[in-house]
């Protein structure tokens, strides 16, 4: 049966460690408990929010008239299991890198890079997480949602979700539509390729791997991200605070014939995708100290707590780095997590 709290510190439910309260809240765990919780919204006049991890969002320090529910539907069922792949259902409450690792000790390939990514299962498909040149988009065949109008089961296809770079229709046309339940990933037993990035080809020289193992794809992950990532329980953050932006390729071009030593990824003959982090450092940006904020020294792309920042804090930090960047390169970053307001 439904339990719902009332007013909920957020702070505790997010990573980066800002935010006011969530003038409802609520864990789910079955499929009835959503068909409550509509009805609770309904009576009490509120929307309903979808909550995983808080990796990926940043809230208002006010009260969120909303009734979070906080996604916790277990499960893992493998429906299909071939020479070849395993198709694989997983609920959506599921933690992220607990069932990447489940597939790479399965010798099931296509989510190693994206090992040691902090969240649940169902939020991946949201922002269509990515890193290290795999994106979770690559293997998911379908996603069963509850639409929370109609309060019906569907089963969206791949292409349903309008997948593109940390996007798809979970952001847009049918945001605050669906509660995701379910995602059902196709992975692979072929042999892994090697993500093709310089610091994971490095590691696997110092280490003298010449055709690793997916668990040593894996560790080399999570060993790259440790160092460049901070610990969110450690140190608040929501990972990247900017998305890597697409710009002309004729832009991109000359950037690179500048700076020699920047790596660019063409997407198409007209957009090449340009590293945020690198235009950040760049901009004399990497480790500054903005009071109750900073950029990692590590990682010019993670915004940190600093411990007590506040929504405008970040507003405004966030706010001060495009200018920074938009001044020296003329591109203007956008912000990769979420703001709920
Ligand atoms: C240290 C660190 C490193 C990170 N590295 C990466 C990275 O390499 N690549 C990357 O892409 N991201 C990365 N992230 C961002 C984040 O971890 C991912 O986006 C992750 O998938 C978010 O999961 P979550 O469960 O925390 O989602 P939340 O932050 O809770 O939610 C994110 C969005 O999904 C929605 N949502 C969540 N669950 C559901 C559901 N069941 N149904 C409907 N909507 C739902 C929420 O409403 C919200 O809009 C990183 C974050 C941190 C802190």
């Amino acid at each position: 049966m439904l339990q719902v709290q009332e007013n909920v510190d957020i702070k505790d439910y997010c990573t980066i460690h800002i935010g006011g309260q969530f003038r409802y809240f609520a864990i789910i765990k079955t499929k009835e408990e959503i068909t409550e919780a509509i009805e609770f919204a309904r009576k009490n006049n509120t929307r309903l929010f979808m909550l995983g991890g808080g990796s990926n969002i940043v809230f208002t320090d006010k009260v969120l008239d909303v009734l979070a529910l906080k996604i916790e539907i277990e499960g893992f069922e493998i429906i299909e299991n071939t020479d070849d792949y395993a198709v694989i259902k997983v609920g959506a409450g599921e933690n992220w890198d607990i069932f990447v690792s489940r597939t790479v000790v399965s010798n099931l390939s296509g989510l190693e890079a994206l090992s040691a990514i902090p969240g649940t299962v169902g939020a991946t498909p949201v922002q269509n997480v990515g890193a290290y040149g795999q994106e979770v988009k690559d293997t998911i065949v379908s996603i069963e949602v509850f639409d929370i109008q109609n309060k019906v089961i569907k089963t969206l296809t791949n292409t349903e979700c309008k997948f593109a770079y940390r996007d798809s229709i979970f952001k847009h046309e049918d945001k605050n539509k669906y509660i995701i339940l379910t995602v059902t990933f196709k992975l692979s037993k072929k042999n892994p390729e090697i993500p093709h990035y310089i610091d994971v080809k490095k590691y696997f020289i110092q280490n003298n791997i010449n055709t690793p193992t997916l668990l040593e794809i894996r560790n080399a992950i999570i060993h790259i991200r440790g160092y460049k990532l901070p610990d969110p329980k450690v140190i608040f953050n929501v990972g990247s605070f900017f998305k890597n932006p697409i710009v002309s390729s004729d832009v991109a071009k000359k950037l690179k014939n500048n700076n020699p030593e920047l790596t660019i990824y063409p997407i198409d003959e007209d957009h090449t995708k340009v590293p945020a982090g690198w235009l950040i450092e760049k901009a004399g940006l990497k480790g500054k100290n903005f009071g109750p904020l900073s950029l990692y020294n590590k990682n010019a792309l993670v915004l940190v707590n600093n411990g007590n920042a506040t929504y405008e804090d970040i507003i405004s930090v966030r706010d001060q780095i495009i200018k920074t960047v938009f001044d020296k390169f003329g591109i203007t970053l956008e912000q990769e997590p979420e703001i709920i307001k």
